[in-house]
């Protein structure tokens, strides 16, 4: 999802997390799938047929539900004018919005990559596979960490580490033991370390054969020298593997924790990619923090204040956050205030309650989405946005010891 910016692909992120909170009475949630060169007439033609067949559905309200979604989407596709270059996908069905009621909603889709299957599920919840698929990260690096005792195989997905495999060798220390030759002990001990590489060499081609070779973008190996090179030359990958390494870094590990080494090692050479430039990012705020520059600010009235004056060279806001601000009025008198929470599409609020000066009801006048609004000022002043996931470790603590919301200043504002 090259093509598409960070901002869109959280928006995108955000629309999935509502559909998969959405549930139904019954079977009576529909999503359809088109792929952009489905006739829409051999759609309409299959809703009309799926229209006639609820007419089986025993339950009265089931079946009144999933024919009022039917039509609500022939009706809808009858506004299609041309299916968008990626295809359209239609959820529509009566949601459960609690106090044994429904809402008939629509939320409309175009993906960012091409659909490729037509679809037509009915269910209690809505289908989202095909779009969660869109969303994750599939390039991958194989990764491999080694000494003569020792190896860990992982895999770099996106912005996810994981170990697979790890490897121990039974290679004879450099002290033979007394009465046996040195010619022969050094013999034994280089049939040793030649097996093992062999056991790494297999085990790793395995665990990298079972990734998409189309997503695999080649192997990075760590480890210290001359192990990692002598391991190198003498080509014990699998030979589709070996074609795709793509080169030997220094790593001091050679267990799990090897892995997110070599990979800060390999830096460099993975520049491009978002997990870099996201912990290039981090390290760059961590850096003016640590340096009490006055170059580093956290939480969201903080960064508010320094967008206002212009101060801010890069927002940096979590993926995972989800913020809502409430700004709430009172009925009779000027008061108002505003709270800030943790927004879960399913949660009930309470309502604000009554006013501390006069005693009259307060309301919630506007809702305001905290990262739309923090994104949106940027938008606005040319300042650069950076979303930051919590797949690594900087990035997880920015959610949770910095609240999500940070930025690197131009200059020290001491807000
Ligand atoms: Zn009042």
């Amino acid at each position: 999802m090259a093509e598409q910016s960070a901002h869109q692909k959280y928006e995108f992120k955000r629309k999935l997390e509502g559909l998969r909170d959405k549930k139904g009475r019954g079977t009576e949630l529909i999503s359809l799938y088109i792929p952009p060169d489905k006739q829409i007439s051999d759609v309409t033609s299959q809703l009309r047929n799926e229209h006639g067949q609820a007419a089986n559905i025993k339950s009265k309200l089931t079946k009144t539900n999933v024919q009022g979604a039917l039509e609500s989407l022939l009706s809808r596709l009858r506004y299609l004018d041309k299916t968008p270059e990626n295809g359209i996908v239609y959820f529509t069905g009566a949601v459960d919005v609690g106090a044994n009621k429904t809402n008939m909603e629509t939320t409309i889709v175009e993906p960012p990559e091409m659909i490729q299957t037509y679809r037509y599920h009915c269910d209690s919840s809505f289908y989202l596979q095909p779009l969660e698929d869109m969303l994750r990260d599939k390039k991958t690096y194989g990764l491999l960490v080694l000494d003569r005792r020792e190896a860990t195989v992982g895999l770099l997905t996106g912005k996810h580490i994981e170990s697979f495999r790890h490897l121990t060798s039974n290679v004879p220390g450099k002290q033979r033991k007394g009465g046996q030759s040195a010619h022969r002990f050094q013999q034994l001990r280089l049939i040793a370390i030649h097996d093992f590489y062999k056991r790494i060499g297999n085990a790793a081609s395995d665990v990298f054969m079972t990734v998409d070779q189309n997503d695999f973008e080649g192997v990075l190996i760590g480890g210290p020298s001359p192990t990692k090179e002598e391991f190198e030359s003498g080509h014990f990958f699998h030979h589709e593997i070996e074609k795709k390494i793509i080169g030997l870094f220094d790593a001091a590990y050679t267990d799990e924790s090897g892995l997110p080494e070599l990979v800060n090692a390999a830096g460099d050479r993975l520049a491009d990619l978002d997990l870099m430039v996201e912990k290039n990012m981090m390290q760059r705020f961590f850096g003016e923090l640590v340096s009490d520059s006055g170059k580093a600010t956290y939480g969201a009235e903080a960064v508010k204040a320094n967008l206002d004056v212009g101060a801010v060279d890069v927002l940096l806001l979590s993926e995972d956050l989800r913020a809502e601000k409430d700004i709430i009025k009172c009925e009779s008198c000027d008061y108002e205030t505003s709270v800030t929470r943790e927004y879960r599409p399913s949660e009930k609020i309470e309502p604000p309650g009554n006013c501390p000066k006069c005693g009259s009801t307060l309301r919630v006048v506007e809702k305001v989405d905290v990262v739309d609004e923090l994104s949106g000022m940027c938008d606005q002043m040319g300042t650069e946005v950076s979303f930051i996931s919590t797949d690594f470790e900087e990035g997880a603590q920015l959610m949770n010891a910095f609240g999500g919301i940070a930025a690197i200043l131009r200059y020290s504002t001491g807000i």
